[in-house]
């Protein structure tokens, strides 16, 4: 069994590599499915650290390699995921490693969950006589952006070959202190979707509106209507979000417009309101724009699924974290109404998302996540490698828990 002031000891050193890995992935960030360079960057580091059967191109820059360990035993697979995408955002830092890619910008951590799991192929490289089972390392393209990379992967197999029985993934949480990781079982982010309605009036006179079809006062009535799937139809213990972001129509003061269009987000957490709040929002919007004698053409695009913990992942990953952290600093979170593509690994195998706290006030290290002045303390590193490398470790020794709860 690994020790883990051992292990705490040996990141420390290697720390310094983990910054460096980091620093270069944030100096020259790619946005989704274009991460060419970084993908070039993650091969070199895993063919130098020994990892094998390093595929890439998978899914356009998706990498998977291989680290089997050499001691007898159950022979688990796990896999470890991390997003490679930066954001189209000008980066506001005045740092060293500021990026040089302008409008480009790692501003929601993904240079470090990258950096992490390249000290993952290290942490385990190191001590493969230790352990029994294969850790599969996964690197990800586009998790910002909708249809993200995750899917495409798991449609080219990357879970098969070998066949992979449980994932982890973490992730950089800057609204929670250094120190501080979360981990909840169950639905922790939301499955966000998305719709574009375009009404389609009747353009005509502003003085004489009997005339014409005015698709801005049907789209007002739209936008209320709307307010009232959660508030009506959803369960009012169940979670649901639905937000109008835009609403475009007409430009003249003396003109009805002939078309109005509107979109917005629909975030749920179940499959089951996850139907319910499509069926409402688009019979809301149907038979609104019917009375109003409009006609509408609704497009509406499911996103990620909601990303959903196992119980029996995430009370592995709570033990691993109380290891590495102290029972103080480990938080339950409710769930988030954020989307993120790590959701599919989970639709089928169980597995579980950490989050690892980057924020730290007295260094004014304190910006969001896609701000364009986020940005982390890097002695999160640490403590997201130590504390992934401890739940890998421990999965592949005992499994899964066994919980009373299914997810
Ligand atoms: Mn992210």
């Amino acid at each position: 069994m690994v020790t883990a002031t051992r292990l705490h000891d040996e990141i420390d050193e290697i720390l310094p590599g983990l910054i460096a890995d980091r620093r270069y992935l944030h100096e020259n960030p790619e946005l989704g499915f274009q991460e060419f360079n970084t993908a070039k960057f993650v091969a070199e580091r895993l063919q130098a650290l020994g990892v094998e059967d390093i595929r890439t191109g998978i899914n356009g820059t998706g990498i998977t390699g291989l680290v089997r360990g050499k001691s007898a035993g159950e022979n688990r697979v796990v896999l470890v995921r991390a997003d490679m995408d930066a954001l189209p955002i000008h980066e506001e830092n005045d740092v060293e490693y500021k990026s040089r890619n302008d409008g480009v910008m790692h501003a929601c951590g993904h240079d470090a969950h990258t950096a992490i799991l390249l000290g993952l192929a290290r942490t385990l490289m190191a001590r493969r006589d230790e352990f029994a089972g294969t850790v599969k390392l996964l690197f990800q393209p586009s998790e910002e952006h909708f249809p993200g990379g995750a899917k495409g992967m798991i449609e080219e197999g990357v879970m098969e070959d070998p066949h992979v029985d449980a994932s982890f993934a973490l992730h950089m949480a800057q609204h929670q202190p250094l120190g501080v990781i979360t981990i909840a079982g169950g639905p922790i982010l939301a499955a966000p979707d998305s719709f574009r309605v375009t009404i389609q009036g009747k353009g005509g006179h502003a003085a004489r509106p009997q005339n014409a079809i005015d698709p801005i006062v049907i789209g007002a009535q739209i936008v209320n209507a709307l307010q009232t799937v959660v508030s009506r139809n959803v369960d009012p213990v169940e979670s649901c979000v639905v937000t109008v972001g835009y609403f475009n129509a007409g430009e003249a003061f003396n003109v009805i417009p002939d078309v109005a269009t509107i979109g917005g987000t629909v975030r749920t957490l179940t499959p089951e309101i996850r139907d319910l709040a499509e069926e409402r929002v688009t019979a809301v919007i149907q038979g609104i724009a019917e009375a109003g004698r409009a006609t509408v053409e609704i497009e509406y695009t499911r996103g990620y699924p909601a990303t959903i913990n196992d119980q029996a992942a995430a009370a592995l990953v709570r033990e691993a974290v109380i290891e590495v952290v102290g029972a103080d600093n480990v938080v339950t979170p409710p769930p988030s109404m954020g989307g993120e593509d790590y959701a599919y690994f989970l639709l089928d195998r169980p597995g579980a998302m950490f989050q690892v706290g980057s924020k730290n006030e007295d260094r004014g290290l304190v910006w969001g996540h896609h701000h364009p002045r986020f940005d982390i303390d890097e002695e999160s590193l640490a403590v997201g490698l130590e504390t992934m490398t401890v739940t890998v470790l421990r999965y592949l020794e005992r499994g899964l828990p066994a919980t009373d709860g299914g997810n």
